[in-house]
């Protein structure tokens, strides 16, 4: 990815992409400290833009990474990059981290935080076949307790996991993989949320340990809005079997659906379908 025309937006100027680079000693880089989103543009305008740069800035005070710049400038910084890039649909990346400075032990107050915004042309997260419902390996990694680490941020320290949940699963020639939670819940996969479709209500983890996804509240409020009834609670893996329908939300997912869960297997149904259809309409609207 660094090798490209373009511009990425870093520290307030366009710098062409390839010299958009950090020093080596950059304490993200040890440490993790590092913050992000991910954002799609859809016909030259970024869906949900300010939600996405409020919980950036959400991400950086839960993640002791005071972000230099105010809600509007990143709204700014993100318009900018955009029509720099010439791409009407887009997947836009945000992500402000501890730079190199005083400091290189595990502490970094005295560090700089810096800010970018990367834009570039990104289609189906799951490949084109995404109607078609991807599987999904189950994950040995959990996602952590409330207690080990601030889970509602969207921080690189968070992603090791879904990173090595994610090999596993296209070592074993699948797309995604479900992760359980510290109390062996079902919660999501290494980049999205999940949803279950039995006896025509929709069964969703209650967000109570990771992401409560920007898709997944659209997706919930296109539910409601059709008179489906949503229900947010605990989900056991062995009720996996029960399940009739599944699809994941995310920004880069949209609304894909899915065909297996390790042994388990659903249907791409009717609902399934006209979601993610009412989805494809609506970032467009
Ligand atoms: N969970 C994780 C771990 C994610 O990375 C994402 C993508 N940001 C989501 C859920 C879905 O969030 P959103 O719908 O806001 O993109």
């Amino acid at each position: 990815y660094d090798d490209r025309d373009g511009s990425i937006w870093m520290d307030g100027d366009l710098t062409p992409w390839r010299e958009a680079k950090v020093h080596i000693l950059t304490h993200a880089l040890h440490y993790g400290s590092s913050v992000f989103e991910g954002e799609r543009a859809y016909g030259g305008r970024i869906f949900k833009s300010r939600e996405h740069s409020q919980r950036l800035l959400d991400s950086g005070r839960m993640m002791d990474i005071p972000i230099p710049y105010t809600l509007s400038e990143i709204e700014a910084a993100k318009a900018e990059t955009l029509a720099a890039s010439g791409l009407s649909d887009a997947y836009v990346r945000a992500i402000c981290w501890r730079g190199s400075g005083d400091d290189m032990g595990v502490a970094s107050a005295r560090n700089p935080v810096h800010m970018a915004v990367a834009v570039w042309a990104w289609g189906a997260y799951y490949g084109d076949a995404k109607m078609q419902g991807a599987r999904l390996d189950i994950s040995k990694w959990k996602r952590p307790s409330p207690e080990t680490i601030p889970c509602f941020a969207k921080a690189a320290g968070l992603y090791m996991i879904c990173t090595m949940a994610k090999h596993q699963a296209e070592a074993r020639g699948c797309s995604d993989a479900l992760m359980f939670d510290y109390r062996g819940y079902v919660a999501e996969a290494t980049g999205a949320n999940v949803f279950f479709v039995k006896d025509g209500k929709v069964h969703t983890p209650k967000p109570d340990c990771f992401l409560n996804g920007i898709t997944r509240q659209t997706v919930i409020g296109m539910l409601q809005a059709r008179g489906v009834e949503v229900v947010e609670r605990h989900i056991q893996p062995d009720e996996l079997d029960d399940m009739e329908q599944c699809w994941l939300t995310g920004t880069a997912a949209e609304v894909t659906p899915v065909g297996q869960i390790g042994e388990h297997t659903f249907e791409v149904g009717a609902l399934t379908r006209s979601i993610a259809e009412e989805y494809e309409k609506l970032v467009r609207a």
